[in-house]
């Protein structure tokens, strides 16, 4: 779908929008459907923003998030029912599939009756929308939502500059990740043109920890597994880890990148149980190496080339040595 095609339907009238991101959003989730909930409010538009559960701390000091069009399925449910049930529109923003909202908001996504629109940079995107807007070689969702603003010709106040600076920063590995292009960078510059300041977003971001960060990476970090040769790396937590250094959502974000820091390592997975015994699996890549298929073959789970996550019902000791043996399956095959 080219992009002059929802500024032509966003132009017809005001509409009354929900826009959604994924389950535990991250700072490109919450980074580009704010932004992009900034920009649409500007224009005149009713806009109900829906996230399925609350983000780290970090990322929850992006300017918008307490405002009273934000909502939490998980703590109001319904309010959010009621911005559902009222919305001409949906947008999907930074998820491929409805699945990534969690089953009780998933179910308000299905019965959705007005126009759908899908603004996402992962690999597969579900079908059943009205206008998809899919581009896997960009950087962030919030890349795409900036390019969608500049394409509409319209101007970006500092609020949704920051979350969208937010959102490239946090999915780029601050500008870091094969993902960056000339484009992603152009972005920056005109979004810190709006008003951004990336050192600040910097300090929200990443000098505003509580102590069970890095107590939780001592650990994680001390678990460190080499395996497949040397070609990948595997780093865990137990439930008890987690409940012993205080957990806070967000706490582990970023923890999988440290395996690929290691001369010759093409594949870093990290593995963290929660209270209920499940696992949730992190992937990330280097080269030629593909942990979107890795996941999907065999941890229930998909994302990017490089970075994808996944679980499992198993609980840790019992998935290790698969864990184990199919990353080295994998990486021989
Ligand atoms: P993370 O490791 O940071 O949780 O996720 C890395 C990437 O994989 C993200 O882009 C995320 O959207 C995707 N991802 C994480 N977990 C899952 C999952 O369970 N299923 C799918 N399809 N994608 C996931
Ligand atoms: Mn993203």
């Amino acid at each position: 779908m080219a992009l002059h095609d929802l500024s032509r339907l966003l132009a017809q009238k005001p509409f009354r929008l929900v826009l959604t991101s994924h389950w535990n959003p991250d700072g490109d989730a919450i980074g580009s459907t704010l932004g992009l909930a900034h920009y649409l409010r500007g224009k005149g538009h009713s806009v109900q923003v829906i996230f399925p559960n609350a983000p780290s701390a970090p990322v929850a000091k992006a300017p918008g998030y307490d405002a009273p069009f934000v909502h939490l399925f998980d703590q109001d449910s319904a309010a959010a029912k009621q911005a559902f049930a009222q919305a001409d529109g949906l947008f999907s923003l930074d998820y491929n599939t409805a699945s990534r909202v969690g089953e009780a908001m998933q179910a308000e996504l299905d019965a959705f009756e007005g126009f759908k629109v899908l603004i996402d940079h992962h690999q597969e995107p579900d079908g059943g929308y009205d206008h998809v807007y899919s581009q896997t070689s960009k950087s962030s969702t919030a890349e795409m939502v900036y390019d969608f603003i500049a394409s509409d010709g319209g101007t970006l106040d500092v609020a949704a500059a920051d979350c969208l600076l937010m959102g490239l920063i946090t999915d780029t590995g601050s500008f870091r990740f094969p993902s960056v292009s000339a484009a992603t960078l152009k972005a920056a510059s005109a979004l810190v043109d709006a008003g951004a300041e990336p050192h600040r977003i910097h300090e929200r971001l990443f000098e505003s920890n509580p102590p069970s960060r890095l107590k939780l990476w001592g650990r994680g970090l001390n678990s460190l597994e080499i395996i497949a040769g040397g070609r990948a790396t595997l780093i865990h937590l137990t439930a008890q880890d987690m409940q012993e250094c205080g957990y806070e959502a967000g706490d582990t974000e970023g923890l999988v990148n440290q395996g690929l820091g290691i001369t010759g390592v093409e594949l870093s997975a990290f593995a963290r149980e929660d209270a209920s015994g499940k696992v949730k699996l992190s992937f990330r890549s280097k080269g030629e190496v593909d942990v979107n298929a890795f996941s999907r073959a065999h941890w229930n789970g998909g994302g990017h080339i490089h970075a994808a996550g996944g679980s499992s019902e198993g609980n840790l000791a019992e998935i290790l040595p698969q864990l184990r043996s199919t990353i080295e399956a994998y990486l021989t095959k």
